[in-house]
């Protein structure tokens, strides 16, 4: 049987794995002196943001907490609306506390200026946000991103825990689908 590569599902990579690496130190480096005598509760938004989370965790030299969320937005295929259900809740109570949301990916924000919401209406201390990527271009609402790992273009990426039906997660670089994989002009 022919073993097939993923990696040949690719257009271009965006971000290399080594750069990703780099940057989760410089926001580790970042969030530990800002949190200097302050515990984290690291809550991650499943399923994308696993890799995040498993390197930035790692990343930090202190002690934290993690917990995990996932949550759905309505809308339409590839656009979300910012109607967002909760699929998994917390298993912590978060007042009091200090939680750094963990994401993939901000597209239009949506999603996130939700979860922001209502993480502070549990009564958390603070509520910041740390996320991998951000698409600048796609942004519908104004999200305070606290840590920012990349800026991308406008265009649909996948890899580092980012999908396409549910697959090329496991890549371990950011890039872009080349077009024959769902049928587009090469
Ligand atoms: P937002 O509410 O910011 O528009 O949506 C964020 C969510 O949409 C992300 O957590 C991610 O699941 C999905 N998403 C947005 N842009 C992309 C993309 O370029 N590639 C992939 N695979 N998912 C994306
Ligand atoms: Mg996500
Ligand atoms: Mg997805």
């Amino acid at each position: 049987m022919e073993l097939a590569d993923i990696r040949e599902d690719l257009a271009e990579e965006l971000i290399s794995e080594q750069q990703l690496h780099d940057k989760l130190g410089e926001l580790a480096r970042q969030i530990e002196t800002d949190y200097d005598g302050r515990d984290i509760l690291l809550v991650g938004v499943l399923r994308g943001a696993v890799m995040v989370m498993a390197d930035l965790a790692r990343s930090l030299r202190r002690h934290i907490e993690m917990d995990w969320m996932a949550v759905s937005s309505y809308g339409s295929g590839t656009v979300s609306s910012g109607v967002v259900r909760i699929l998994k809740d917390l298993d912590t109570d978060i007042s009091g506390r200090h939680v750094l949301i963990v994401e993939d990916i901000i597209d239009s924000g949506l999603t996130l200026s939700w979860l922001r919401q209502n993480l502070i209406s549990r009564g958390a201390a603070t509520v910041e946000i740390c996320t991998m990527l951000r698409k600048p271009d796609a942004l519908k609402v104004e999200v305070d991103v606290k840590y920012c790992g990349f800026d991308i273009p406008n265009k649909f990426v996948i890899g580092y825990g980012l999908d396409y039906a549910e697959k090329y997660r496991n890549l371990r670089g950011v890039g872009v689908l080349a077009p024959h994989v769902y049928g587009g002009e090469e």
